[in-house]
């Protein structure tokens, strides 16, 4: 048996008050948590003057992605070969900023299961995965280079069918354009109602659950009229501005609509909205998201562009949620529970209580103070094992 002694701790939900909090680890998961001295017997392990918080959970990751100016250029040069060993390197440098579980929404040939299966194996590759595979999306829509283009009910039916068989985790459907494509426009559907109806069926018949790139407005509605599990992004743009419709978000919190908002950018919060007036709209509209009761995690969306490194970027995006006015421990379950519970694992990673697995992460300083600390690694374990 392990025992982690750290000076603080946030199990996930709330900051634990606890003079030595100890953590107890058996077998890959979460024994026990005490204050005071570990069990006679235990290995004991002093992190110092740390905050211990679960390892953190990326709802939205793009392992493909080179967060460079041109991802889908370099994507296009790419062997099969090459791409593999950038995601190899993007699963380390995810895993080393302390991120334990992270869901790759779109890759090409499915690569990421070939990642899945590896990091499963060897814990100190990377972070467990959750791999959709590549995108459903339109002909010539957003992410369309990633194999994923499909036209009409039948041939979604077979994309969801095929997707199911090559044993995904989860179905990422692109309901409206995003900034990412050239031609593709954040604000417009690539898909009528009764092609989200069959996604959503087709999917749920697998057993598999169904997340919606939406930024419009009326891409959320859609999505959320159709049965969607989950929405990435939720900007609510539309035309000529945003409208994060209050009776919409009602409907997702009645619904049980699991929210992934994708925030921060490396050296920048970004949660100000920095006087640009359409984007200032995006983070009110954010802001009231986070407000809303609806479940939310808060993801990198990680090497869709610059300022996008895998790794480091996750922490951005928290320092970005508290610039939006969501408090810092609010902010942290959305890293932790609150990311787990969007990903469909609440009962297994997010929190550190006992049953849970033995994924945790140490940082220099106080998280739930000063969200930046999140950024000073001290030590991640993965399933009971130091692997940082
Ligand atoms: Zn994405």
């Amino acid at each position: 048996m392990l025992a982690l002694r750290t000076r603080r701790l946030f199990d996930g939900v709330r900051p634990v008050p606890m003079a030595r909090p100890t953590v107890l680890l058996s077998g890959g998961v979460i024994e026990a948590v005490l204050d005071g001295p570990p069990p006679r017997g235990a290995e004991l392990v002093d992190l110092g003057d740390t905050t211990l918080l679960p390892g953190l959970v990326d709802a939205h990751v793009h392992l493909a992605f080179d967060a460079t100016p041109d991802t889908m250029g370099s994507l296009a040069v790419a062997d099969d070969d090459t791409l593999l060993a950038r995601m190899r390197t993007a699963a380390t440098a995810t895993l080393d900023a302390g991120v334990t579980t992270a869901r790759d929404l779109g890759d090409r040939g499915y690569l990421g299961l070939r990642v899945r299966a590896e990091t499963a194996d060897a814990p100190h590759l990377g972070p467990r995965l959750l791999v959709a595979g590549p995108p459903i999306t339109s002909y010539g829509g957003h992410c369309w280079f990633l194999g994923g283009e499909v036209d009409g009910v039948d041939a979604i039916r077979a994309a969801v069918r095929h997707r199911a068989e090559r044993g995904v985790d989860v179905v990422k459907v692109v309901v409206t354009g995003g900034q990412l494509t050239p031609g593709s426009l954040p604000h417009e559907m690539q898909f009528g109602p009764v092609e989200l109806a069959a996604v959503v069926r087709e999917s749920h018949r697998y057993g598999l659950p169904v997340t919606g790139h939406c930024h419009a407005a009326d891409g959320v509605a859609a999505a959320v009229s159709a049965g969607f599990d989950g929405i990435e992004h939720c900007t609510f743009v539309t035309a000529d501005g945003v409208h994060a419709d209050p009776a919409l978000l009602a409907r997702m919190a009645a619904a049980g609509t699991r929210i992934t908002l994708t925030l921060g950018t490396v050296g920048n919060g970004g949660g100000g909205g920095g006087g640009d007036p359409r984007r200032a709209a995006v983070h009110a509209a954010l802001r009231r998201v986070a407000g809303s009761g609806v479940p939310v995690a808060c993801a990198s969306d990680a090497g869709c562009g610059p300022g996008k490194p895998h790794g480091s970027s996750l922490a951005y995006g928290v320092e970005a949620m508290v610039d939006l006015g969501v408090p810092p421990t609010a902010a942290l379950r959305a890293v932790t529970s609150g990311a787990a519970q969007v990903c469909g694992l609440a009962d297994r990673v997010g929190r550190i209580a006992p049953g849970y697995d033995a994924d945790l992460l140490a940082v220099h300083g106080d998280p739930t103070v000063e969200p930046g600390a999140l950024r000073r690694v001290a030590a991640v374990l993965r399933a009971g094992q130091r692997v940082r």
